[in-house]
């Protein structure tokens, strides 16, 4: 399926010199969402996934669809002070300044196999800072899936040795 040409292109947003990839027009089409959920679910189907996490907030459009996909249940990582029951968090550096993310303390059974969902990998500070949140209480990163890739970023460089899997792949 064509998902580049549904993916649309934004000029300094949300500041200027940033070019935003917009994923509305690929979920506003019934049968890309359909197809993109499955091809984001197909290279896990073997890896007896537990969970899938999603990290917000665009990983919660993609997340729920993946989890249905793998038979399992969905979990979210939030910005802090989101969440409303007790919280593990993991701060990390971002180029200026810091940012935290948060996920319930039940979320994540000791040892179960995580899945992490994103819809797009740029620098990977946000996606490794999800897989260390999710170490740091035991469970076991699997995989990290995402629907767009910025390669030219280099951003699966800090997931390490950690299957990544992208629909989309801008080098
Ligand atoms: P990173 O931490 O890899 O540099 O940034 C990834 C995070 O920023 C993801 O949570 C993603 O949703 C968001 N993000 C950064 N740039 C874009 C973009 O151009 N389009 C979309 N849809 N999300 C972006």
């Amino acid at each position: 399926m064509d998902y580049q040409s549904l993916i649309r292109d934004i000029p300094d947003f949300p500041k200027p010199g940033i070019i935003f990839k917009d994923i509305t027009p690929l979920l506003a089409n019934a049968e890309a969402l359909d197809a993109v959920i499955k091809d984001m679910a197909a290279p896990f189907k073997d890896q007896k996934i537990d969970l899938v996490v999603g990290i917000e907030s665009r990983g919660f459009i993609f997340g729920p669809g993946v989890a249905r996909q793998l038979g399992c249940g969905f979990a979210p990582v939030r910005k802090p002070g989101k969440l409303p029951y007790h919280t593990h968090s993991l701060t990390y550096d971002l180029e200026y300044g810091t940012d935290t993310l948060e996920i319930h303390v039940d979320a994540v059974v000791k040892d179960h196999r995580v899945l992490i969902i994103d819809d797009l990998l740029a620098t990977g500070g946000t996606a490794e800072a999800a897989g260390k949140l999710i170490a740091k209480i035991d469970g076991i990163v699997v995989g990290f899936g995402f629907v767009i890739e910025l390669g030219f970023l280099n951003g699966r460089e800090k997931l390490g040795n950690t299957q990544v899997e992208s629909l989309i792949n801008y080098t």
